[in-house]
């Protein structure tokens, strides 16, 4: 990614972010134009390859083995399966399949040798394929870069700030470390955040601001709106306005330039023009299928009337480039430079407790949960 980079401050990020709102979209409009052809929104897919039972914390998320909630487990899918589903979502437009497993990170072994396996078939497919597998070490990302992976997806989530009030399992410096090594390995990268988790618009600007000082920034910026499901510590959010949804995007799209902005979690509850002004804003892309992880998503005939309604195609792979060199020398300009070991912070945040009790005195009451 050549061009001349400007260094975002959280007071610059927040004035944008709180311009008068169609000046914000012209304004962000006007850069996805001259970076991005804006008639083309990728569609992606994402695969859940294995759900729930993760031992992390994470206040949002119904795959906390922690908390009660509805999902359906599964252990690790097969290549077979794997395979299907992406010949049927590239039959139905998309360019992308992101394979998401809910760990804490990638354990050395059978799983993570199917997991290389699976990279291997969809790459054959001549499909980007991206992973999210919770933290990764070095090697395992050279690993996968070798086997033919295109992108590592690690969310930020949020601001380092209120990081430390949504999960306790793990600390920010962790997140910023496995996004180095997957850049060592040459991968692209992957990595936004949620809005709607009782963050403040600074919060939203703190984390652009971060992404917008990894150099490179990330090619991929997914923006997800929250959505809360029952049994969660954020079980209680109130659902936001869409107009911070366009606000972030817009706000996104003039901080990083040239990434891809997607846009995630939380369609279903937003309207075709609600969409519409966000593609305006400068989302480049979508997620398709029935599911996103583990919370609904609208049907992909429905978005293709939306795409036709609104003049746009789906964007054919590698549209963005090739996967970038292997960078031994990548230093994280956000870290501070110590050797980083994953940590687990463990502090208090009495939401994500009071879910485990709830959850605990549910699973007392009917041990078959
Ligand atoms: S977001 Fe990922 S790491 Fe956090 S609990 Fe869910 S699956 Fe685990």
């Amino acid at each position: 990614m050549t061009e001349k980079r400007k260094n975002w401050t959280k007071e610059e990020v927040l004035e944008l972010y709180n311009k008068p709102l169609l000046q914000l979209v012209f304004e962000a409009a006007e850069v996805h134009r001259q970076n991005h052809d804006p008639r083309e929104v990728q569609v992606s897919t994402l695969l859940s390859i294995k759900t729930g039972g993760c031992p992390e914390d994470c206040g949002y998320c119904p795959q906390a083995a922690r908390y009660h909630t509805d999902i359906e487990k599964n252990d690790l899918m097969s290549v077979q399966t794997v395979k299907a589903q992406a010949l049927r979502a590239k039959s139905s437009g998309s360019s992308r399949v992101c394979m998401g497993a809910a760990w804490r990170n990638v354990k050395e072994g059978d799983d993570f040798d199917q997991v290389l396996e699976m990279v291997r078939t969809v790459r054959d497919l001549d499909m980007e394929v991206c992973c999210t597998l919770g933290m990764l070490t070095e090697d395992q990302a050279r690993r996968l870069s070798d086997a033919g992976l295109y992108a590592y997806n690690h969310n930020l989530d949020t601001s380092e700030e209120h990081y430390k009030k949504v999960i306790s399992t793990r600390g920010y410096e962790d997140r910023i470390e496995t996004i180095g090594n997957a850049r060592k390995a040459g991968l692209t990268v992957c990595s936004g955040g949620i809005i709607g988790m009782g963050e403040a618009p600074e919060d939203r600007a703190a984390m652009l601001v971060t992404l917008s000082c990894l150099n490179p920034y990330p090619e991929s910026v997914p923006i997800n709106a929250l959505v809360a499901v029952e049994g969660t510590p954020m079980e209680e959010q109130e659902q936001i306005p869409i107009w911070d949804m366009v606000r972030m995007v817009a706000t996104t799209r003039i901080v990083l330039p040239k990434t891809t902005v997607r846009l995630s979690a939380g369609r279903t509850q937003m309207t075709d023009e609600g969409q519409a002004l966000c593609f305006m804003a400068g989302a480049g892309s979508i997620f398709a299928g029935d599911k996103l992880l583990t919370t609904p998503n609208p049907d992909i005939n429905k978005d293709m009337e939306l795409f036709n309604t609104l003049g746009l195609t789906p964007q054919k792979a590698y549209k963005k480039g090739d996967k970038p060199e292997v960078n031994e020398n990548y230093k994280n300009s956000c870290s501070n430079g110590e050797k980083q070991k994953w940590s687990r912070p463990a502090h208090t945040i009495e939401a994500n407790v009071k879910a485990t009790l709830n959850a605990k005195e549910k699973r007392k009451l009917n041990p078959k949960l």
